[in-house]
Order: C-alpha cells, then structure tokens, then sequence
C-alpha cells in the first residue's frame, strides 16, 4: 500500500473508513471499481476535517452524495473517496422578501405533442416569488427527497419542482439541478464551502456560477458544505400536488442509471434537422433508431432513450462503448459534438477524449445562453 495512504489510514476512524473498496455499491448505476480509502462523514466537521487531514498530504479526494448522476470507472478512483451522509437542517426562520432573490430562469416550454419529451410539464407551473420567505441551512449530505418531504410537513415550499429526483443537497448545488421549469438556484441564497486552501467561507449565490447543469464547483475543486435557502411559506396542499405529481410524470425515468446522459440539441440545430424536439432522445430513438441497442449489459432505455441503464452486470467500459457509439452516429450523421451531462469519474484522459473537447464547453455556453433568451 502507497505510503501516503497508509499514513492516512491510520489517523481516521475505523468504523467509518474501508479500503479498496468498491464503489458500485455507493451509485445508483452499480458500476464503478474500488477507492483507495472510502470513507463516511456522517456530519460537517467530520466531512471538513477528513478532506483537510487527506488533502495537506496531497492525497486526491473525491467527495460524493448519493452517485446518482455519475459513471465510475471500473478501475475505480484513487486516493479518498467520502460519501456525505451529513444530514442536519436548520430552519432558520421568517426572512422578508430577499433582494437577493434571483429571478426564475424557465429550462424550456414541454411540447404540446405528447409522445416527444416523453413528459409534460407546463400545466403544473406557477409562481410563488410574491410569498413570505423562510430561510433553510441544509447541510450538503442531506437527501434532497427526505428534504422536501420534511420542509413541506412543516409548512415550507420551494423544492417541489424536484420531487423525483435523486440525490443529495451537495450534489443538487454542484450542477444546479432542474425540475420542470425551475432551478434550484432560485432559491439558493448562499453556499458555505471548504475552499482549496482549506478556509470555511461563504459564497454568495452571485458568485456560484450558477447555469444549466453547472456551477463553479464543476472545475473549483471547493468542497460544498452547507446550503443556505430563501424558501417560502408558499401553498402548502398546491406544493404537495405538485411534488406528487411531478414525481409521478417522472417515473417513466429508469432509476438504474446516472440520470439524462446527453445533453439535448441546441435550437438552431433543431430547426437545422427540421426536428419537431430539442430532445437527444428523439435523436436516439428515432433518428439513430437505437432501441435495444446495447453492449454488455448496459443498454438505451426503452423507456427514455436518453437514459442507459446497467441491466445487471454492465461494467464501466460497457457504458462508455454505448456512449461513444451514440457519439460516433451524432457526429458521422449531423455532425455535431454532444455533451454529456453525467460526471464521468476515474477514467485516464485518452479513455474519454470524445467528451472533452473544447467545441462541447462552447456549445453548452450557446445552449445556456438560448435557455435564457428563447424561454424568457
Ligand atoms: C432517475 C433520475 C432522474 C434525475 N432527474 C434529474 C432532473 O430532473 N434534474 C436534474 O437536474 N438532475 C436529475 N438527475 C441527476 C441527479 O439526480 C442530480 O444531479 C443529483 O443532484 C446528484 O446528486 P448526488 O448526491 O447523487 O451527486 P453524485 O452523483 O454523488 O455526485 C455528482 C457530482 O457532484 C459532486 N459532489 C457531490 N456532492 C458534493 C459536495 N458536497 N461538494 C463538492 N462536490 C460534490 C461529485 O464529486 C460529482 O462530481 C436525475 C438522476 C436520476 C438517476
């Protein structure tokens, strides 16, 4: 064993610390080889004294949620991998209206024609900006599910447009998650982080870089701590319709994958390919007529095609062959270079070239940019 590993090893609690050991056991898709060290921070100080104690020995450290929107190499990750269990909420009480408030930022409208999108969304829309607040500090390791359900038992709304999504508050934060119309950072006011030299401070939500699908964690190497929430003492009964029901259109999403693989077209290409969606899986389906393919077990969801799933024993390379092969017929037959919207863990550079390059950065800027203006 490394030195350094040792060295560390020695200095963390046993109950809580495992080595080599498998990581497809800690993601939703089962895939994924072994950590080095694995180890469990059941709250804040634990989580900020374990990164501190691996990352002054410049040993690697990967903090994970609930690995629901990653793929993991099968060669596994070195270094400490931390899954965060930190699980306090804090309702902090009665705020006026924020003047920090950012205002809502809608993803797209969903197709009139049932059968595309696969789910509709528009007619459960609303606005509740004009309702008292609430101010919420969670801590990064909660479940983003138990925190809905227990914020709406006491009266507090504003997370319902992510009913149905899995996941912790950290990794909700990390890519700024988005339910039907709505961004989780409408109501982030302020995220307290472990920055790169090892300081707690807190970040405005102005300073989050906060897009669709992204945030500056993406590339700050920062750990998220805790999320500081403007909620509201909205409609409690219409919130928890919602989250029902939304959660419901949902389900026809596989859960054993890592979420939407691919990002969707842009406009212009829609209206290039005279598409009647923007939607990558109306690529797949129809365009690539991809249906049952598969390698290994890892297969397009019939019930989604912009999700692949593990039908049992898929391996990493596996998924990444079906990954490359929708990249292949995207870029052989439109001659585009899409983006993938899961976080590829623990593979060499060259393994995953073809989601690295620098048109795929430009594109998801030309995206993010028409989401703001198109849907304004
Ligand atoms: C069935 C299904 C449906 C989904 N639907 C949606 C949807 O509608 N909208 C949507 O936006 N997403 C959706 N997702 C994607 C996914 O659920 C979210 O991205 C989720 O927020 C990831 O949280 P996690 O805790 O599982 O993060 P993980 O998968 O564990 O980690 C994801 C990334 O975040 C980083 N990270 C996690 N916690 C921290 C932290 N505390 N500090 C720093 N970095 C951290 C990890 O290092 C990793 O790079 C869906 C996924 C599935 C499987």
């Amino acid at each position: 064993m490394d030195e350094k590993i040792a060295t560390l090893l020695r200095q963390l609690n046993p109950k809580n610390t495992k080595t080599n050991e498998p990581l497809s056991g800690y993601t939703n898709l089962k895939i994924g080889g072994p950590a080095d060290i694995l180890y469990i921070a059941h709250d804040i100080k634990d989580l900020i004294n374990v990164v501190s104690l691996a990352k002054r020995m410049d040993i690697p450290v990967t903090v994970l949620g609930r690995g629901t929107n990653i793929l993991i190499s099968d060669d596994g990750i070195r270094g400490l991998v931390v899954i965060n269990k930190a699980n306090t909420i804090n309702i902090a009480g009665e705020k006026p209206v924020s003047e920090d408030a950012i205002p809502i930022i809608p993803r797209w409208e969903s197709d009139s024609q049932k059968g595309t999108f696969k789910y509709e969304f528009k007619d459960l829309d609303y606005d509740e900006t004009g309702e008292a607040r609430v101010e919420v500090i969670i801590d990064s390791g909660v479940d983003l599910p138990f925190a809905l359900r227990y914020l709406l038992d006491k009266n507090i709304t504003g997370l319902q447009w992510y009913a149905g999504i899995p996941g912790t508050i950290g990794g909700a934060i990390y890519n700024n998650i988005h339910g039907g119309t709505h961004f989780l950072s409408e109501v982030v006011k302020k995220v307290k982080i472990l920055d790169k030299d090892l300081h707690t401070r807190e970040l405005d939500i102005k300073e989050l870089g906060a897009d669709y699908d992204k945030s500056r964690f993406h590339n700050s190497g920062e750990v998220i701590l805790q999320g500081t929430f403007n909620l509201y003492r909205g409609d409690v009964e219409k919130a928890k319709f919602t989250a029902r029901e939304w959660a419901e259109r949902k389900k026809i999403q596989p859960r054993n994958s890592p979420g939407c693989c691919f990002a969707n077209l842009t406009q212009e290409q829609k209206e290039k390919f005279e598409y009647p969606t923007t939607a990558m899986g109306y690529v797949i389906e129809h365009v690539f007529k991809m249906t049952g393919f598969k390698i290994g077990d890892a297969a397009v969801s019939k019930a989604h095609h912009n999700f692949i799933v593990n039908e049992g024993k898929a391996t990493a390379r596996d998924y990444l062959a079906v990954m490359k092969e929708i990249y292949k017929r995207t870029k052989e037959t439109l001659d585009i270079e899409i983006v993938p919207e899961i976080m590829l863990l623990g593979f060499k550079d060259e393994e995953i070239k073809e989601f690295t390059k620098k048109e795929q950065e430009e594109l998801r800027k030309v995206r993010n940019e028409e989401i703001r203006t198109v849907y304004k």
